[in-house]
């Protein structure tokens, strides 16, 4: 059983809590892309966890992790999040967390470059994350990256690094003037940070087919949303990865197998953290209502989000591009503020009312377009059954489902893991 969990709208959706759910039962728990720009949050009996590399099962005995190919890892920041769950009791050790081989190395040079250029952009930054993600995923394409494999032949990877900081230097000191990077950095990054984590390294691809032909459960846990996809999001204001369904295989290493479900995680309005256009945005008041009601700050950077309505168009979009056979519906509890809700339906554009999603370079000229459904406007976050939520509750969620043509299976009403209610 080979199942992902990912995003339909521009992340944020709480994935991480629907990972830590779901995987009950599971036996493997895969990241596939992505590096610790991710900021997944779960609150389960032991605390909240805020974990930007590991997969969220970490946080259950009796499942296997995988860092899965077409992940960029930074080894400092996974050695930290390792000792910071291990001291809050969590157990972490190469039996229940595997690294693939073929995982790439995010060096603390690609950090800096991430910061030199958003400085130089300056105004027209892009509102990176600043943790190196584009300018690791560019090496990896210029085949100029350093691999997690490569730390089990250490004299071999060792004899790499003058090349690269040789190249590397080009932009660092050529380009942006910046004090040049040196051969002794990166071995001594290698050394703290990477060799302690040789037991973990493996091929996951071998692992998880294997696992899958002995009819293991396995769980793709996606980084992001549909909307951020490298390919089919709001370029160039996306991440640098694929945070679609239909990659789960390749970058867990597995590419001949085949899903066998795409639940897709969707929120009951929009938020969206950094730059781009955001068609449905509320700003002023308005906003600062929605934020506050919905604790919108980043988990991996603190950046307050953007936030506004449920966006139809966009999210109808995210659900196709992630082929989702059934959606989970999260923070419905925090439109309990409002006695109407307004629901951006469709966009106009230049006088024309679109329904789908239009390529990316015209939607800062698109205006939302709003209808209002009445809301509940009493609070829903100690609702457990379907029963218990309030006609109106239900209404909207029929309203989203076909306003969206999806099934939605699940609503969450909360943070904590029981705090969510099973609708079909
Ligand atoms: P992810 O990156 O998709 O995992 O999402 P984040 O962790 O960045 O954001 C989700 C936030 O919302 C976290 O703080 C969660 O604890 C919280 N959360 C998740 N589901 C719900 C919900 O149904 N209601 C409320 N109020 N908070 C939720």
């Amino acid at each position: 059983m080979l199942t992902s969990v990912c995003g339909i709208n521009w992340g944020d959706e709480g994935k991480g809590k629907i990972v830590d759910l779901l995987s009950e039962g599971y036996d493997y728990v895969c990241r596939y892309q992505g590096g610790n720009n991710a900021g997944h949050t779960v609150v389960n009996e032991r605390g909240k966890f805020i974990l930007n590399l590991l997969p969220s099962g970490i946080l259950r005995e009796n499942v296997v992790n995988v860092l899965g190919a077409g992940m960029v890892i930074d080894l400092k920041h996974l050695s930290d999040e390792m000792e910071r769950l291990r001291s809050a009791g969590v157990k972490i050790s190469p039996e229940n967390l595997k690294i693939s081989d073929k995982a790439v190395i995010t060096m603390p040079y690609h950090v800096l470059l991430d910061c030199l250029e958003e400085d130089r952009l300056a105004d027209r930054k892009f509102g990176s994350t600043r943790r190196g993600i584009a300018p690791v995923y560019a090496d990896k394409y210029m085949k100029k990256a350093f691999r997690m494999g490569e730390l089990l032949d250490p004299e071999r990877l060792f004899s790499r690094v003058k090349d690269i900081v040789e190249w590397k230097n080009l932009t660092v000191a050529g380009g942006y003037h910046h004090t040049p990077i040196t051969v002794e950095e990166c071995i001594e990054y290698f050394k703290n940070y990477g060799l302690p984590l040789k037991e973990y390294i493996t091929d996951t691809g071998l692992l998880l087919d294997r696992a899958h032909r002995e009819g293991k459960k396995i769980m793709f846990e996606a980084q992001l949303g549909a909307l951020r996809d490298i390919d089919f999001g709001i370029y160039p204001f996306t991440s640098s990865s694929s945070t679609i369904a239909a990659y789960a295989p390749i970058g867990a290493g597995v590419p001949h197998l085949r899903l066998d479900a795409s639940v897709g995680v969707m929120k009951a309005y929009s938020t969206c953290v950094g730059e781009g256009p955001f068609t449905a945005e509320y700003f002023g008041e308005k906003a600062e209502k929605l934020r506050a009601a919905g604790n919108e700050y980043g988990a991996a950077t603190g950046r307050p989000r953007r936030v506004g309505p449920f966006d139809v168009v966009a999210s109808s979009y995210g659900i196709r591009c992630q082929g989702a056979d059934e959606v989970v519906l999260t923070k419905l509890d925090v439109l309990s503020v409002y006695e109407e809700i307004e629901v951006c339906t469709a966009y106009e554009l230049d006088g024309k009312i679109l329904h789908e999603f239009p390529y990316p370079d015209v939607l800062g000229r698109c205006k939302p377009v709003f209808e209002r459904v009445k809301g509940w406007h009493t609070d829903i976050s100690q609702c457990r059954k379907k029963e218990e939520l309030p006609r109106e509750a239900l209404r909207y969620i029929a309203y989203l489902e076909e306003k969206c043509g999806c099934q939605i299976s699940y609503v969450a009403v909360g943070p904590e893991r029981d705090a969510i209610i099973k609708l079909k």
